[in-house]
């Protein structure tokens, strides 16, 4: 629920709507080098570490920025100019993935399925078969564009069977939906503060396993993005590099809490599958259809086809459930035209039966109808 009724509800990809306490917590200034700060660096670490279930082989690196930051990080620190990256994609995200590599001059190949379509293992078995010159395979989890869910977990098996290394964007599911870096078993994760977590924006992670992070000095090309050397200086003397995002930290360190009170991953991610499900069911309802089959919705966001009535406009739509209270979001699909509304944030069912509400006011006040 938003705070003051001027402050809609974020139902986004992030950044979403976070509680009260959490921003409260940005009241405060910390040192950097401060003790107090090096140990709350410290808990934060340990906390994501323990969520990704990574303790044993693990660390967890924090860079400032927001989630694509750590994409790069993670990408120019992992993978040497000498190896090759596979990316997969099916989305938005896995594109981004892909202009990541090539800006940074990586060797790569690009696997490109339908927006509609999971990962293919056996797709990923073949290329794997014919190109031993392929080191790391990189994918998504959730395709955020689309609210598709990948099988990381069949991806994962694939790449460990070859010998591959997996790198994979959990941005937007981490927090929700379990991931075990271990067992997967996957060389490095990055997430970011301002989705599941739902802490504020300006924070990412790569959780990489510790051996694959060791063997990675002088791999970056950029001074800040270089997780090896974030990571020795955090090992050195527990203090960032460069001037950290003190507030956002501490925001995450209570955001944290926030997550381990509602029962962890498994109580937060019922709280979004709950939204998402009343938020399908109702729009259904209402006559609109979902862009994906429900067996391949993650439940983080939803993407609706646009209605084809002319009396329909996106700009129109969207400020009106902004005045009821709700911003909602564009689409990001190529193929066709959609809007999306999230499931994520601090965002309840009767949030969800009130967006569901406005939508249809709106069909009312403009007279349109969904298909
Ligand atoms: C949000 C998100 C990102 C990061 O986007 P930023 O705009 O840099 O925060 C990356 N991947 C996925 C899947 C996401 O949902």
């Amino acid at each position: 629920m938003a705070d003051t009724p001027e402050e809609p509800l974020l139902l986004t990809p992030g950044p979403i709507t976070t509680s009260r306490a959490t921003k409260e917590r940005m009241l405060h200034d910390w040192g950097s080098r401060d003790r107090d700060f090096i140990a709350l660096t410290r808990h934060v670490q340990g906390r994501l570490l323990h969520l990704a279930r990574g303790e044993e082989n693990h660390v967890c690196v924090p860079i400032q920025g927001s989630g694509t930051f750590g994409l790069e990080a993670m990408l120019g620190t992992l993978v040497p100019q000498k190896d090759k990256v596979l990316i997969l994609v099916n989305g938005a995200y896995g594109a981004r993935i892909a202009e990541i590599a090539k800006r940074m001059n990586r060797n790569h190949h690009v696997i490109s399925l339908a927006e509609t379509c999971p990962l293919d293992p056996v797709i990923l078995d073949e290329a794997l078969a014919v190109d031993p010159t392929i080191t790391h395979v990189a994918a998504v989890h959730c395709e955020t564009g689309s609210g598709l869910l990948n099988p990381i977990d069949k991806v994962a098996a694939v790449t460990a069977k070859h010998g591959r290394r997996l790198l994979l964007d959990v941005i937007s599911t981490f927090g929700a939906l379990p991931l075990d870096v271990a067992s997967l078993p996957c060389d490095a994760v990055t997430i970011s503060a301002n989705k599941c977590l739902e802490g504020v924006p300006g924070i990412t992670f790569a959780i990489v396993r510790e051996e694959s992070l060791a063997a990675s000095q002088g791999n970056a090309t950029s001074l800040s993005l270089d997780l090896f050397e974030q990571w020795r200086m955090f090992e050195e003397t527990g203090q960032w590099r460069f001037t950290p995002p003190t507030q956002v930290l501490a925001a995450l360190a209570h955001a944290l809490e926030e997550h381990d009170i509602e029962g962890g991953i498994k109580g937060r991610g019922e709280r979004y599958r709950n939204n998402c499900q009343i938020l399908i069911k109702g729009m259904q309802e209402l006559g609109f259809q979902t862009f994906l089959p429900f067996k391949f919705q993650a439940p983080i966001i939803v993407a609706f086809h646009s209605p084809s009535d002319p009396n329909f406009t996106f700009p129109a739509f969207y400020d009106f459930l902004r005045d009821k209270g709700y911003a909602i979001y564009p689409g990001k699909v190529t193929t066709a035209d959609t809007f999306r509304i999230g499931c994520i944030g601090k965002a309840y069912e009767k949030d969800i039966l009130g967006v569901l509400a406005a939508v249809r006011d709106a069909m009312k006040k403009f007279g349109f109808t969904p298909g």
